[in-house]
């Protein structure tokens, strides 16, 4: 990598008119206007660092790993700079935030085009100890928790959850049927399989005459991958594995077409869709196809009764006062909130949908890494009904561009089950409306450092019925959700083939869970927490 910068080596300060550390218990100042405070980006510890001195003097505790924070604008000579602590348990890590203040703005923009050059930086190596490449954390390890990594790359080196993604035959043969509809793009191309797996997608690509196929997989299903690759040898030649990510290996020839299954739980859950965008920038001559090169998100509110039941009864249990002699309703508020914030997995009946769906369109041909870790998606339908809509239910679905076919792999209710299913946001306060009534709201996702998203949902439509004032009121109705924490259904009676207004024996037997604690079967009580069936990533 060139000195595009200029940057190397140099270090690079700044004057500022004040800074101050915000912390959770207290605000402790270090502001001054009397004593000038510097920036100084530094690279002497081997890591890229912003530390900040007055009078001379190394502020302790302020300094701030450029690999790992982000900075937000929140004025004109005003910025806060965030990072993420690096303490080893979820719950015991706290974030750090400096307040910056600035002497004008145009030292603001200067300090933010530099920050953001550091970062650039940092990712591809520069700065570090004589302008050396740093090998060992790649753009993976910056973005990425080593615990949440350890347990994906553990999850997909077992064979019996590639088994589970092979025995989805809607996905696997759809990706079978593009690749060998589309021999001509295939044909004497050099291929790279992007997470590979078990090789499957790099075995089609060599049926349909690749020249060559490189097969990167970074879990230790690589080798597994490499013997299921020699046992078919006619194709074996033509391919080879590279245990590794797609972010740290490096290949002897640039691909003229990417294969790739990086979609998860609502495309984006696992974050390897950013890896794919790494691959495409690493790997992939310039107009060069991408197998799929679209994804859609879809979404539209949904009514289902049943299910909203089911999830707010869950919480109940926290309401006995009497639990061997323990009061446990303290906790009852936290526990209803946190059946709320997880996103249910399952598939569902088109019906209870309330509204035609919209869609978000991610091309792969063209966003940018970045443009993955904060999606905000603006909402608005027209209700088809009057109902209650106790949420949002989504769904995806991906384009093979193929140069002779073009296939769609979909994930729609009403359409064949996949293993992603559906995933079905649901609100603690569903909200009235009627027909013909907008619906507005949206869907903010932020991507966290475990490779999945914190969904920010709402959900709006004017209020109606006697009491609301002509044209007034919003009804709202705002969730948290973590993608990470699926609710997996799929071990529930499903409602999936009948109607509801069949009112099938299993939907009347949801609707007759008890609602007083007293009623419940204490049996029935504990056994609910293990109802989710477990992760399961893809
Ligand atoms: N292509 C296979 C497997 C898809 S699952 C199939 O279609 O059946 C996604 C695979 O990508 C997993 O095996 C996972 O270990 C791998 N993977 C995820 N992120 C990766 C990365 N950054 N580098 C290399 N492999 C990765």
């Amino acid at each position: 990598m060139d000195d595009s910068s200029g940057l190397k080596h140099k270090e690079l300060e700044f004057t500022l008119a004040a800074v101050s550390q915000l912390s959770s218990s207290s605000l402790s100042s270090s502001s001054s206007s009397s004593s000038s405070v510097i920036a100084r980006f530094s690279a002497d510890s081997g890591v890229a660092e912003l530390r900040f001195h007055r009078d001379s003097e190394f502020i302790d505790g302020f300094n701030v790993d450029i690999g790992t924070s982000q900075l937000f604008k929140l004025g004109p000579v005003q910025s806060l700079c965030v990072s993420e602590s690096s303490g080893a348990s979820k719950e015991k890590s706290y974030s750090r935030a400096v307040t910056i203040q600035f002497r004008n703005e145009d030292e603001s923009r200067d300090f933010h085009s530099a920050f953001e050059q550091w970062q650039k930086d940092v990712i591809q190596g520069i700065h570090l100890p004589n302008g050396a490449i740093a090998a060992s954390k790649s753009k993976f390890d910056y973005k990425i928790e080593p615990s949440s990594a350890k347990m994906y790359f553990h999850y997909y080196g077992q064979l019996l959850h590639q088994q589970n993604m092979l025995q989805d035959y809607v996905r696997t043969g759809t990706y079978y049927a593009a690749v060998i509809e589309n021999r001509v793009d295939f044909t004497g191309r050099v291929v790279v399989d992007v997470g590979a797996g078990s090789g499957i997608l790099s075995l089609f690509a060599a049926q349909a005459g690749a020249k060559h196929v490189y097969a990167v997989e970074a879990s230790e299903m690589a080798e597994y991958a490499r013997k299921l690759i020699a046992g078919n040898p006619a194709l074996a030649q033509r391919i080879t594995v590279i245990k590794g990510k797609v972010e740290e290996v490096e290949l002897a020839e640039k691909a003229d077409i990417l294969i790739s299954e990086p979609m998860g739980t609502l495309l984006v859950n696992e974050r390897m869709l950013e890896s794919y965008i790494i691959a495409r920038d690493r790997f992939l001559v310039p107009n060069g196809k991408m197998f799929p090169s679209i994804g859609r998100i879809h979404m539209a509110p949904f009514s289902d009764e049943y299910l909203f039941v089911e999830i707010a009864n869950k919480a109940l249990f926290w309401q006995q006062q009497n639990y061997y002699g323990v009061d446990l309703t303290p906790l009852y508020g936290s526990a209803f909130q946190g059946y709320f914030s997880q996103p249910v997995v399952d598939a569902f009946d088109p019906r209870l949908l309330v509204s035609p769906p919209l869609c978000h369109v991610i091309d792969f041909n063209e966003i940018k890494e970045e443009d993955l870790f904060e999606i905000d998606i603006p909402l608005k339908f027209i209700a088809s009904v009057g109902t209650r809509v106790h949420g949002l239910a989504c769904w995806f679905d991906v384009l093979f561009n193929g140069s002779a076919v073009q296939r769609w792999l979909t994930t729609a209710p009403g359409a064949p089950t996949t293993h992603w299913y559906q995933i079905r946001c649901v609100l603690s306060q569903p909200i009235y409306v009627m027909a013909g009534q907008e619906i507005t709201g949206r869907l903010h996702m932020i991507a966290h450092n475990a490779q999945s998203y914190t969904m920010y949902l709402s959900l709006s439509a004017k209020m109606w019925g006697p009491g609301a004032v002509q044209g007034g009121i919003l009804q709202t109705s705002s969730g948290k959700l973590d993608l990470k924490e699926p609710y997996y259904r799929m071990s529930q009676p499903q409602s999936y083939t009948m109607a509801q207004d069949q009112q099938p024996q299993q939907l009347l037997q949801a609707q007759a869970i008890p609602i007083h604690t007293e009623d419940l079967d204490e049996a029935e009580l504990l056994r609910q927490p293990s109802e989710n069936t477990g992760p399961q990533l893809q």
